[in-house]
């Protein structure tokens, strides 16, 4: 194990689990996702790609229900289990972490509607897949609706003149779907079905969106290219297409009623699971920094022992553990409280992207010329951080409506425990 855990309060089985990701984060993830840093986006999904065979060994594991209850047949993990088992999995890779979070979406957005129906035809097969055959999306974002998608409590939000790229009209027992997705879609690309969020009340704008199950194969649904992008390499992305898919009423699962509630609880869980594997991140790059200072000679002395640098280590260190503190205590509210407070997710993504990002940096001041070189881990840590300002919601986005929610919600109540 490399790096010590304060928390007094683990069980053996959180010790377990934690041990057995980081074996498979060290043994599996970090490797393959070098491997694909140096693909181009086509290369890395590729038939022959080492996606694939990662992809299997995290399926046979169950890593891909690891936000999933057991009720369902997921991991069935504790608040504190899934993100000591995201940040252990993101510090072998950010991208292929998330990757096996967001592959679960489709399947979670089932779980969540209680429908035995619905969870017999998508929540139990994505369970019991252990070949990576399944594997979901979450299309939310559009080509012109980055940020708009989440400006809840804003007058764009439920302005009835904005035009979404993608929307779904009722024609008898079914939705048909028309429009695109953005090229930002994590896992798009190779993704069997999509959370797709769609407009079906123009007249409410943006607040006028569904939720709807969407499997990929389905006539008129396609996927776009790979994206090139500067890092998360390993993180494919691509944009979703749809000319008149038709699929059953029931895929709907949440409908514009309850959309503005829905969109503020993915966000409270999504941006939980962003700060675990930004904590991961933050720790890889920590433990770059520490090992190299404790060997590089520079002044007559390894770097650790002039003051500076042991200052500078310091500082990583704590940023790992603030990191570590908020995303725990997040999980420990908003995994077990409906409806969450979603200002404490938003306080740890924002906090922890940013963390993990000047993490990664420091590393990279660290190492000196080494730290720019891809020899090293840190040139790929920065370039993976840098991106965690802006996915699941750009920093500034997120801030602004944790203001707002502070301002519309705040003084709270007493929560009981
Ligand atoms: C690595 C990665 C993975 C992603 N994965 C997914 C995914 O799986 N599914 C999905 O649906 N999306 C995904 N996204 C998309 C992501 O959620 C969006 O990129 C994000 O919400 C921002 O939208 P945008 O890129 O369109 O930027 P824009 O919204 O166009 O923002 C551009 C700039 O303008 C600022 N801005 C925007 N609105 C305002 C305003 N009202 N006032 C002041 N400033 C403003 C923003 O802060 C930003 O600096 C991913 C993105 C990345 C980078």
């Amino acid at each position: 194990m490399t790096y010590f855990d304060v928390n007094l309060n683990l069980t053996d089985e959180d010790r377990a689990l934690k041990e057995a990701a980081h074996k498979f984060a060290k043994e599996v993830l970090r490797p393959v996702a070098k491997e694909l840093d140096e693909m181009t986006p086509e290369q890395a999904i590729a038939d022959d790609s080492p996606f694939w065979p990662f992809l299997k060994k995290s399926y046979e594991l169950g890593y891909h229900t690891v936000l999933l209850p057991a009720e369902v047949g997921g991991m069935g993990l504790t608040p504190n289990q899934t993100v000591i088992v995201l940040e252990e999995l993101s510090w072998g890779s950010f991208g292929l972490a998330l990757y096996l979070c967001v592959s679960s979406f489709a399947a979670m957005g089932a779980a969540l509607t209680g429908n035995e129906e619905i969870i017999k035809k998508y929540v139990l097969p994505f369970c019991e897949c252990r070949d990576g055959s399944i594997r979901g999306c979450w299309g939310g974002t559009e080509p012109d609706h980055g940020s708009d998608c989440i400006a809840m409590g804003e007058p764009i939000f439920y302005d009835p003149n904005v035009r979404c790229n993608c929307r779904a009209k009722r024609d008898g027992d079914e939705w048909v779907i028309n429009g695109q997705k953005a090229a930002w879609v994590s896992g798009g690309t190779v993704s069997t079905h999509t959370l797709l969020h769609v407009q079906t009340d123009p007249s409410k704008g943006l607040a006028g969106w569904s939720v709807i199950i969407v499997p990929m194969d389905l006539p008129g649904a396609s996927k776009g290219k790979p994206l090139n992008k500067i890092g998360q390499r390993d993180l494919n992305q691509g944009e979703l297409f749809f000319e008149d898919v038709r699929v059953p009423l029931e895929n709907a699962i949440f409908g514009p009623d309850v959309y503005e509630g829905i969109i503020e609880g993915i966000l409270a869980f999504a941006n939980i699971m962003m700060s675990a594997c930004s904590t991961g991140l933050a720790r890889a790059a920590f433990d770059e920094a520490f090992n190299y200072c404790k060997e590089r000679v520079q002044g007559g002395r390894v770097l650790m022992e002039h003051y500076s640098i042991k200052q500078r280590i310091f500082q990583m260190f704590a940023r790992v553990e603030t990191c570590r503190a908020l995303t725990r205590a997040a999980a420990n509210l908003n995994y077990v409280i409906s409806p969450g407070f979603p200002e404490y997710s938003m306080a740890a993504k924002t906090t922890t992207t940013q963390m993990c990002l000047d993490n990664a940096d420091d590393a990279i001041q660290l190492l000196g010329g080494n730290g720019l070189s891809k020899e090293y881990l840190p040139e790929k840590l920065y370039r993976d951080a840098r991106a965690t300002l802006i996915e699941d919601g750009n920093n500034e986005t997120l801030a602004r409506h944790g203001g707002h929610t502070l301002f519309q919600t705040y003084p709270r109540p007493p929560v009981e425990g």
